[in-house]
């Protein structure tokens, strides 16, 4: 029950997010409409089928609450969780960052298919709280035993950056790909910046 809670919670919050692109367009789109009319209506189309396509998934949550069988992280962020052709969940990998040096790992409580991971434009890196140096994220099939959570704050915010820059790669427009490439990296500083905030309170 408390799963499919956090299940739609988060499909929930990634349709609020995709209004807030949405409204972002359509002032680009009042802006200069002339210029950047098509790419930009068609990307508000797509965003559109985007947020109906999250209903529809809230609707067979809904629908099929309790026979949730396979386990899935209570907390979790999906990105690109989406039945594939023979009606199986596509795999999800898990968002890491790794310290070699100090064999820690940070769950970032993230998921994503591994075909968006690859197609990201950006690889980011975390300064890490062990060791102090940047680490590059990785995609893992198996969250390691021994890890460290990212705060929830700074998981929220890198889930909306992901997505952001998932929308990067697959937008067909340069403006539209600049726009959730910028999008993106805000997101990602604030992640940064709630991480350093909650590592450097006291305990
Ligand atoms: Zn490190």
């Amino acid at each position: 029950m408390g799963q499919y809670d956090d299940i739609i919670a988060s499909y929930e919050d990634k349709q609020a997010n995709l209004r807030r692109q949405l409204k972002l367009l359509r002032a680009v789109a009042e802006k200069d409409g002339q210029k950047a009319g098509g790419a930009v209506n068609a990307a508000i189309r797509r965003i559109n089928s985007e947020i109906r396509d999250l209903d529809a998934a809230i609707d067979r949550c809904r629908g099929k609450s309790g026979q949730l069988q396979h386990p899935t992280s209570s907390s979790a962020i999906r990105i690109g969780a989406h039945p594939g052709a023979n009606g199986q969940e596509v795999p999800l990998a898990h968002l890491v960052f790794r310290c070699r040096k100090a064999k820690r790992v940070i769950t970032t409580g993230i998921e994503i298919t591994r075909d968006l991971f690859e197609s990201l434009p950006t690889a980011r890196t975390m300064r890490c709280r062990f060791c102090g140096q940047d680490h590059p994220w990785e995609a893992v099939e198996q969250a390691p035993d021994v890890r460290a959570l990212m705060s929830l704050r700074a998981e929220d915010f890198l889930g909306r950056s992901l997505q952001s820059d998932v929308h990067a790669a697959t937008a067909a427009d340069p403006g539209i790909r600049e726009l959730y490439e910028r999008m993106a990296s805000q997101w990602f500083r604030l992640a940064i910046e709630s991480e350093d905030k909650a590592n450097a309170l006291p305990g």
